[in-house]
C-alpha cells in the first residue's frame, strides 16, 4: 500500500475524478477503439451523459475523431477512434552510433524519419538534431506538441542534467537548445526507461496488459528500464536502473563504460559480442565483424563463429537476467535492441542460463523480446512525449 508523503501531500481538487474519468475514456478509445460512446458507457459505468460530455472535450482538445462505423440495419454507430491525422510528437533517439529523428501521430505510428551518425562533437551533434527537428516542423509545425529526447547515459529527467560515458559528455545542453530552437516543451530520458514506458504503453497486448516488467536494452552498453506497477521507477534524480554494472564475473572480454571487466555489460553488451567473434575469427584469420548488426547478420546466415559469438553473450545476458528476477519479481523481462534480431539464435541459450542461474525454487518468468520491433529506443523517445498525454489529460 502506498503511503501518503506528508511533505508533498495534496488536498484533491474537486476536478480530479473528472481527470481521472478523461484519462479513463481517452484510454478506451486509444485501445479499443473504433468504439461507439455506448459500449465505452457500458464498459465503464459511466452515466452516458458524463462520457458524451468528456466525448465532446476530447474531440475538442483535438484527441479523437469520431466516423461511421458499419450498420447492422438502423441508423449507422458513431463510433469514436484517436485523432492520427497529425503528427504530434517527435522523438529523438540519440545512439552512440546513430542518431535517429521522427515525427509520430498520437497512437505511436511514426510518420517521417531521418537517421544521421552521431557526431563525437555535442556542438555538431545537437546542431545536427536541431536542423533534422526544423525540417519536420516546416511540415507538421501546426500539429506537433513536444519532442523527446533518448540518450544513452544517465539523466535526471527533472533537471536536465545527464553524463554519456561513451561520449564522455556531461550536462550538454541539448534540452535547452531544443527548447530555445522551437519553442516546444522537451522531455529527455535514459534509453533504457525511455524504451520500457515505449512498451507499456505502445508494446504488443502481451505486454501492455503486464504492470510489473524489466526492459533490458542491450547496445553498445546495457541498461535496464524497470516498470512497477504500470510506471516506470526513476529513483533519486533518475539513476535507478543501472543494472548494466552490477558485477556478475571477472575478466570479460571488454570493459564496461567506467573501466571495469567485472560488470554485467562487460559480459553481455555489443561490444562484448563483437569481441567474441573477433577473438574467435583471429585464430582462423579471419576479419573481425564491421559492427553489431554485421555480426547478427552474419550470424542469421549461419556463420557459426558469429553464432558461437552470440549464444554465449546471451548466455550472461542470461546471468544477469536470473539476478534481476529473483531482486524484482517481474511477471516478464524484455530483451530490446538490435541483439533481439537474432533471437532465434540464442533464446534457447538465454532461457538455459536464466534457468540454470535462478536459485532452487524461485520460478522462471517468460523472457521475450522487445514488441517494438529493431527500434525501441526512438519508440522511448516519441513516448515522453505520447505517454503524458494518455497518462494526464488536461484541458487549458
Ligand atoms: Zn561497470
Amino acid at each position: 500500500m502506498r503511503r501518503i508523503d506528508l511533505k508533498s501531500a495534496n488536498v484533491a481538487r474537486s476536478n480530479t475524478i473528472r481527470d481521472i474519468n478523461r484519462q479513463i475514456v481517452l484510454n478506451y478509445v486509444r485501445e479499443r477503439g473504433p468504439i461507439s460512446r455506448s459500449e465505452i458507457a457500458h464498459e465503464t459505468e459511466l452515466q452516458r451523459s458524463t462520457v458524451s460530455l468528456i466525448v465532446d472535450e476530447l474531440k475538442a482538445s483535438g484527441l479523437i475523431d469520431e466516423g461511421s462505423g458499419e450498420s447492422t440495419g438502423g441508423r449507422p454507430p458513431i463510433l469514436l477512434s484517436l485523432r492520427t491525422t497529425d503528427a504530434v510528437a517527435i522523438g529523438v533517439d540519440l545512439g552512440t552510433a546513430r542518431t535517429i529523428v521522427a515525427a509520430s501521430d498520437l497512437a505511436g505510428r511514426l510518420q517521417e524519419q531521418e537517421m544521421f551518425p552521431t557526431n563525437p562533437d555535442a556542438d555538431k551533434t545537437i546542431q545536427e538534431i536541431i536542423a533534422s527537428v526544423q525540417k519536420l516542423l516546416r511540415k507538421y509545425s501546426r500539429t506537433i506538441e513536444g519532442i523527446g529526447v533518448s540518450l544513452p547515459g544517465f539523466v535526471n529527467p527533472e533537471t536536465d542534467e545527464l553524463y554519456i560515458p561513451h561520449f564522455a559528455w556531461r550536462d550538454i545542453p541539448i534540452a535547452d537548445e531544443l527548447r530555445a530552437a522551437t519553442g516546444l516543451p522537451v522531455k529527455i530520458d535514459n534509453d533504457a526507461n525511455a524504451a520500457a514506458l515505449a512498451e507499456l504503453w505502445f508494446g504488443r497486448p502481451e505486454i501492455r496488459e503486464v504492470r510489473n516488467f524489466i526492459m533490458v536494452l542491450v547496445e553498445e552498453g546495457v541498461g535496464t528500464g524497470i516498470v512497477f506497477d504500470g510506471q516506470v521507477y526513476c529513483g533519486e534524480a533518475g539513476a535507478a536502473g543501472e543494472f548494466g554494472h552490477m558485477v556478475i564475473g571477472k575478466g570479460a572480454p571488454v570493459a564496461c563504460a567506467s573501466g571495469s571487466r567485472e560488470c554485467w555489460e562487460a559480459f553481455s553488451s555489443e561490444r562484448a559480442a563483437l569481441a567474441r567473434y573477433a577473438t574467435s575469427v583471429r585464430d582462423s584469420n579471419g576479419l573481425p565483424a564491421k559492427d553489431f548488426l554485421d555480426l547478427v547478420s552474419l550470424a542469421m546466415k549461419g556463420d557459426s563463429a558469429a553464432c558461437g559469438a552470440l549464444k554465449e553473450t546471451a548466455h550472461y545476458l542470461g546471468v544477469g537476467i536470473a539476478n534481476l528476477i529473483q531482486g524484482l519479481a517481474p511477471e516478464a523481462v524484455i530483451v530490446g535492441g538490435p541483439i533481439a534480431g537474432a533471437w532465434s539464435i540464442f533464446h534457447e541459450d538465454l532461457k538455459a542460463a536464466v534457468e540454470t542461474s535462478l536459485c532452487r525454487g524461485i520460478p522462471l518468468k517468460p523472457i521475450i523480446p522487445s514488441t517494438l520491433g529493431d527500434e525501441p529506443t526512438i519508440m522511448g523517445a516519441i513516448s515522453l512525449v505520447l505517454a503524458g498525454k494518455f497518462a494526464s489529460v488536461s484541458f487549458a
